[in-house]
């Protein structure tokens, strides 16, 4: 079996997310897309809100489990059995950032890999720091979040 984590604040998770996971099927059996709770990082969504949405995203799909954890990322994955990470890849600053992160995961986790994917031309602009913007600023968030969510203003 071939497990991964997909691990993320997803606040909120946008159609680039949801992207990289449908492009990741036919590399896993199981995707664990999940709440890394940070407790550096301020939210704009509760943790409560954030797994509601990614519940609601991946309602009826066999091959993705939605989950949350504390701590390291690579305790999440030996929890639920996982051998490789999922993370994408939009521009050189995500990729100088992330290197790092998987170099470290890689020797702390005793061989995790990382497979990154290239995001998606149209979707490489998007990011949830933008779309946390368009959130406060009260404008339109529907072309960048799945479809079926709604937040009231
Ligand atoms: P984190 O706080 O860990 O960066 P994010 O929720 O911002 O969590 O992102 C989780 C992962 O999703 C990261 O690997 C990020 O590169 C990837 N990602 C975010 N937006 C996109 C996008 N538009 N296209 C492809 N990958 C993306």
């Amino acid at each position: 079996m071939k497990i991964c984590v997909f691990p993320g604040s997803f606040d909120p998770i946008t159609k680039g997310h949801v992207d990289l996971v449908k492009r990741a099927y036919p590399l896993f059996d199981k995707i664990y897309v999940a709440v890394g709770e940070n407790s550096v990082k301020k939210t704009l969504f509760t943790l409560e809100q954030r797994m509601t949405w990614l519940t609601q995203v991946f309602e009826g799909d066999d091959k993705v489990s939605v989950g949350t954890f504390n701590g390291l990322t690579v305790n999440y994955c030996k929890e639920v059995g996982a051998r490789y990470l999922l993370r994408g890849l939009r521009n050189a600053s995500d990729f100088d950032y992330e290197k790092t992160i998987s170099q470290l995961n890689n020797i702390i986790g005793k061989n995790i890999e990382t497979v990154f994917l290239i995001s998606r031309p149209e979707y490489s602009h998007f990011s949830s720091t933008i779309v946390r913007e368009i959130i406060k600023g009260k404008g339109d968030y529907k072309p960048f979040l799945p479809d079926n969510i709604e937040i009231q203003y």
